[in-house]
């Protein structure tokens, strides 16, 4: 079993009709299971709800397969095409006949038969969401999503090209999907809305890699593969993850021999921390728990989704009703308990971070429990567990990871393994997926080093046409570069904001953190001026609250200095009226200094302004002079908002 392998097969019996495109995707069974789970929360139900309310199909708009249809490989050849021609017309420009040329190369039945069209997953590790295609037929492959490094900024989950693949909707036939990870199913539920509603949707059980002694006694099937490969393999896509890691994974069954040395040996509470999704894993914790006269509690919601989905799969290694309840488990004595939690990459509302900070309300760590770290740190995760690591320590806790100890075994083929599958393979072409840049372009050397002699590395977006080829004689190179998409990676915040880093201001949040905003209010009179002394009080202050802004405010006269420069009063009479108000956040405001300095020169602009300036062009001239002023006082630019209204009255009539 090897997670993400996937590869096409296009012999020569498969393209007799022209027609027929054979995808194998090789995952712990053939296609065989409707179970999924998307983001640990959604069920595959939910998906379909939300495709009949977004398209407005009445009934269930995606066509669950069957066990029974699912076994079948070849699907995607039998459905009747649904052909969209654009409109045709006399008024038809240049451009569009330039286009239709490009898309006749691209998507025509001249040119290479098979077809690449990765959206997510190359490049960067997560997202994997490709197009495979024979000609313009394609078969959507996983439709996952990534979590940004920029989390803080309140960005949750980046997904893929979702408008492209709306673009493309005719064209993709069915969706594969290879294993039940977030990155390969996590984008399904903004994906769906996106197909044809009656695209169906295939889906496998629960995936490993090549595993010798597997927990689920499911074999790696190396007679199998080698059978195929004797059979002519046109291309190999392979999983570029652990391209850096020489020799084998670990088995399953050592982490599980592993787990059950460090339970037995335990005298107090046992906490266990994995990938919720990794169900063997719970099996051999549970079969520790048993071992050692344990009762199991889930403290977290991630795992219990994950082990009923495997449970309503027929795959779960127990029941989940046997759980003891997270509010009973001060009845039973430590010896007595084995806490499996979420938190393995500390993210920051799982149950072990929370614990961590003492702010759990089930799970309160002390010095005689123990926590075996079964997972690995995901890249770019480091900093965070490792101080997570230390808050645990300090509250006394022995903590149990490291490679050293097994506690932990990849999903992803290492090295060695990515060999072996390649030299069972013997592909034609080789296409490393599944990793950042450098890893695939790795994974290309290790597939040059025995033997491939058609390699290529391309990114997102990139189209690739690939040729079988017939004999050994054949010269081309295989590989051709078709042509490439612009490509728009989407995000998702909150439960529904969901669009381009555009619609959702990504580069915007960075900037107001990093430089911080101004706000100012401008009211405007232009009304008949009331008595002359009123010149002095043109001015203004906010009255500000709150913590973030600190001093944040200037109150009129508190500080005078907006008086020092005040221009000669035929000038103040000419010129606009008003009250103008400043607050800031994220800023350095220098004791308030900074805001005195804003609001004279905002003030100064307003004064110098003829009667008519319009509105518009009184929020353009104080935004600018306060840029200037933010970049001379402590060279800063930040997010400047103006907002200017008319005022009926005179706003400073009165005021003192
Ligand atoms: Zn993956």
């Amino acid at each position: 079993m090897v997670t993400g392998t996937d590869w096409i097969r296009g012999g020569r019996s498969d393209f007799r009709q022209g027609e027929k495109l054979e995808l194998v995707a090789m995952a712990a069974a053939p296609l065989r299971s409707a179970t999924w789970t998307v983001d640990g929360r959604l069920t595959s139900k939910k998906v379909m709800a939300m495709t009949s309310s977004e398209t407005g199909t009445k009934k269930a708009a995606v066509p669950l397969p069957s066990k029974t249809r699912s076994g079948s490989s070849s699907q995607t050849g039998q459905r009747p095409r649904r052909p969209r021609h654009p409109a045709e017309g006399i008024g038809r420009s240049r451009e569009d006949s330039v286009h239709r040329r490009l898309k006749a190369f691209h998507e025509g039945r001249t040119g290479p038969p098979l077809r690449i069209i990765p959206i997510g997953g190359l490049g960067e590790i997560g997202m994997n969401c490709m197009l495979i295609g024979h000609y313009d037929r394609y078969i959507m492959v996983d439709a996952g999503l990534m979590f940004p490094d920029f989390d803080e900024l309140g960005i949750q989950r980046v997904l893929p090209d979702t408008s492209f693949i709306h673009r493309w909707r005719d064209k993709i036939e069915a969706v594969v999907i290879t294993h039940g990870h977030e990155d390969h199913i996590g984008a399904l539920p903004w994906v769906v809305p996106a197909l044809d509603p009656s695209t169906p949707i295939f889906a496998t059980g629960f995936t490993m890699q090549i595993d010798e002694s597997p927990v689920d006694g499911q074999v790696f099937d190396r007679v199998g593969l080698e059978q195929i490969g004797k059979e002519g393999v046109t291309l190999m896509m392979s999983d570029s993850t652990n391209v850096l890691s020489p020799g084998r994974t670990t088995s399953e069954k050592d982490v599980a021999d592993a787990l059950m040395r460090r339970v037995l040996a335990a005298k107090g509470r046992v906490i266990h921390t994995q990938f919720a999704s990794n169900v063997h894993r719970l099996g051999s914790i549970k079969a520790a728990a048993d071992a050692s006269g344990r009762k199991m509690c889930f403290i977290g919601l991630s795992l219990k989704t994950y082990l009923e989905a495997a449970h309503k799969d027929g795959q779960a290694p127990f029941d989940p009703s046997i759980l003891v309840n997270a509010a009973d488990i001060d009845s039973y004595a430590p010896h007595e308990i084995l806490i499996a939690t979420t938190g393995s990459q500390a993210e920051p509302r799982a149950v072990l971070n929370l614990a961590s900070f003492g702010g759990s309300k089930h799970l309160k760590l002390t010095k005689d429990d123990l926590v075996l770290y079964s997972a690995k740190m995901i890249p770019g995760n480091e900093t965070r567990v490792v101080r997570m690591m230390n808050r645990i320590t300090e509250l006394g806790s022995e903590v149990i990871w490291g490679r050293g100890e097994n506690l932990h075994t990849s999903g992803h083929a290492y090295r060695g393994e990515q060999e072996e599958v390649i030299k069972l393979l013997k592909p034609q072409h080789f296409l490393p997926v599944h990793g950042e840049f450098a890893f695939l372009k790795e994974h290309e050397k290790l597939a040059q080093s025995i033997g491939v002699r058609h390699t290529t590395v391309i990114k997102n977006g990139e189209m690739l046409g690939v040729s079988p080829l017939r004999n050994a004689r054949v010269h081309s190179n295989g590989f051709s570069l078709l042509g490439k998409e612009k490509l728009t990676t989407m995000y998702n915040d909150g439960d529904k904001g969901f669009g381009s880093s555009v619609d959702l201001a990504v580069e915007e949040r960075m900037h107001i953190a990093v430089e911080g905003i101004v706000i100012a209010s401008v009211e405007i009179y232009r009304g008949d001026d009331h008595l002359e002394e009123e010149e002095e009080e043109l001015d203004g202050g906010w009255e500000e609250i709150g913590p973030r802004g600190g001093i944040g405010g200037v109150d009129d006269g508190g500080m005078g200095e907006g008086e020092g420069d005040v221009a000669p009063e035929h000038e103040v009479r000419r010129g606009l009226r008003g009250r103008v108000r400043i607050t800031t956040r994220c800023m350095w405001v220098d004791g308030g200094r900074l805001l005195e300095r804003i609001h004279t020169e905002a003030v100064k602009v307003l004064r110098s302004s003829d009667r008519n300036t319009s509105l518009s062009a009184v929020e353009r001239d104080i935004s600018s002079a306060i840029r200037k002023v933010c970049r001379k006082y402590n060279n800063k630019r930040p997010e400047v908002v103006v907002i200017a209204t008319e005022s009926a009255n005179d706003p400073n009539y009165g005021r003192r």
